[in-house]
């Protein structure tokens, strides 16, 4: 029996992630509908992954 572990990398430059940041995004109005995701980042990128994050909940909003 294998298991892989996926990797793990920083979604801004690529190389292998150190900090992983939860990523709650309500798909419905509907409470019970939340998905959870994890970005990983680097540690020199966790903020941007962060923002990054933000940004994109505005989007949604709009
Ligand atoms: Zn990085």
């Amino acid at each position: 029996m294998t298991s892989e572990i996926p990797r793990t990398v920083c979604e801004i430059c690529g190389q292998n992630a150190t900090a992983g940041i939860l990523d709650n995004e309500v798909t419905n109005n509907n409470d019970r509908n939340i998905q959870i995701r994890i970005r990983y980042s680097c540690l020199d990128h966790y903020l941007q992954v962060y923002q990054k994050i933000q940004g994109e909940r505005k989007f949604r909003l709009l």
